[in-house]
């Protein structure tokens, strides 16, 4: 590394989920097994694998049912997310003897700026990010990949070029070599959408974008063709943030205080649907549902009331929540009673992916709930790629009463009481508009 320069890692654990796994049942990591996310559904999905089920082809994030056809032995096992934050927390551990600027990137990375400590323990960048490596395999028992690099950007490029248990250093000397040759998608934040747009100009490689003029990138994408410009030739300056322990998410509300005071059955609902909108477009974002829906009714003199109801099952359903909220308000308030302000919260959290859906031929609902599920999972993409106005849930948003659509800043709204203040993860850094997000903390995990 150049004087002067940054020395930042990226660790990111290899296979997480299905490590650990096997870290608990050694038995499991004789056979190709893989973490999916309804094992026994064909369309569950594939969250992790170790490397004898990677030997067949099987790969993050598609079906069962396709990784089934390429390795039909393949061993499927449910995930255990607590576990897995448990194991998270101890490998963080690790890397706080080295520097306190360690900030997690979702559940099995985190990004560590060592610039500070190579004196204290008379290494390079490189040295470091070895004895590091070897430090979580012999005290936590799991593998992972570290990438050495002069910012943050390239760090988590390296740790994806060589793995599993290995170092990758990228320089100031390498970088045209190793990162300009890679397809443009290999930058952060660079997802289906944009990978697209640059396409149609031409870009192919990380290196094509780099050749662009600033302005043309930034022609083409606005602001986040801006960033991406500066990632793809080593301008990245973004700090490693300090450690702060990721609080698990334990509710997601939203409230607000209305320009005016709400008083028909119809300026209600609009309340409720825009507060619901934005619980249901977190709790997605967060990959939570909800147990119970919690109301607070503030009246015009400052009174206020909470009520209360459990949900026949776990949702992140706007359409659920809505219904939820208005019953509770049916039943708990006078019709025509003015309300100054309104908070609704979707509590008793637990993970998606722990939810198992009971199939059942009886239920009539398990249909219209998937559509649902479906129509409104199209709505959150759209709006991580175009932004909140792009499309609104129901009627347009009421101006008069100062309702705003919901944004992937979740700004607008003021927190609930006992409101998550993070994510159970940290979701894809700094998300500027229009960029792709990327799978972190909720999502399947990389490699
Ligand atoms: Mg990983």
């Amino acid at each position: 590394m150049a004087q002067g320069d940054r020395v930042i890692l990226h660790c990111d654990a290899n296979g997480f989920y299905a490590s650990v796994e096997c870290l608990d049942n050694p038995a499991l990591g004789q056979a190709p097994m893989a973490v999916a996310g309804d094992p026994e559904g064909r369309h569950g999905v594939i969250l992790a694998k170790n490397e004898l089920a990677k030997g067949y082809g099987v790969k993050t994030a598609e079906t069962v049912w396709q990784a089934r056809r390429k390795c039909p032995q393949l061993v499927l096992v449910p995930p255990r997310h607590s576990r897995y934050r448990e194991i998270s927390r101890l490998v963080n551990k690790i890397y706080l003897q080295y520097t306190s600027q360690v900030e997690p990137f979702g559940i099995d990375e985190s990004f560590l700026d060592v610039t500070g400590s190579l004196a204290l323990f008379g290494l390079d960048g490189e040295a470091l990010a070895h004895r590091i490596r070897l430090q979580v395999k012999e005290q936590i028992g799991i593998t992972i990949s570290v990438g050495v690099s002069f910012n943050k950007v390239f760090a988590k490029l390296g740790s994806d070029m060589k793995k599993p248990d290995a170092v990758t250093v990228i320089s100031r000397e390498n970088y045209r070599d190793k990162v300009w040759p890679l397809p443009v998608s290999a930058l952060l934040f660079v997802g289906g959408a944009t990978r697209q747009a640059l396409e149609r100009h031409g870009v192919n490689t990380i290196g094509d974008l780099a050749g662009v003029d600033r302005e043309e990138a930034a022609g083409w994408l606005g602001k986040s063709g801006e960033m991406l410009w500066h990632y793809a030739r080593g301008l990245d300056e973004e700090p490693v943030k300090e450690y702060v322990q990721a609080e698990p998410v334990k509710s997601v509300g939203n409230g607000m205080t209305f320009r005016r005071d709400l008083l028909t059955e119809e300026e209600i609902r609009g309340g409720v649907r825009a507060l619901t909108d934005e619980v249901a477009f977190r709790l997605r974002r967060y990959g939570l549902k909800c147990r119970t829906v919690q109301v607070h009714i503030k009246d015009p003199a400052l009174k206020t009331i909470s009520r209360q109801t459990t949900l026949a099952r776990p949702t992140r359903l706007q359409r659920e929540l809505y219904r939820a909220a208005m019953e509770l308000i049916h039943a708990h308030w006078r019709p025509g009673a003015p309300i100054r302000a309104l908070t609704v919260t979707g509590a008793g959290v637990i993970p998606d992916q722990e939810v198992y859906e009971q199939l059942s031929l009886l239920d009539d609902g398990q249909e219209a709930r998937r559509r649902q599920e479906r129509l409104e999972e199209a709505v959150y993409q759209l709006r991580l790629k175009h932004g909140p106005g792009v499309i609104a849930m129901g009627l347009p948003p009421d101006q008069t009463l100062g309702i705003k659509p919901p944004s992937p800043q979740s700004g607008g709204a003021t927190p609930a009481p006992g409101e998550e203040k993070k994510g159970p993860a940290p979701e894809g850094g700094g998300d500027g508009p229009g960029v792709d997000q990327e799978g972190n903390g909720s999502g399947p995990e990389g490699e």
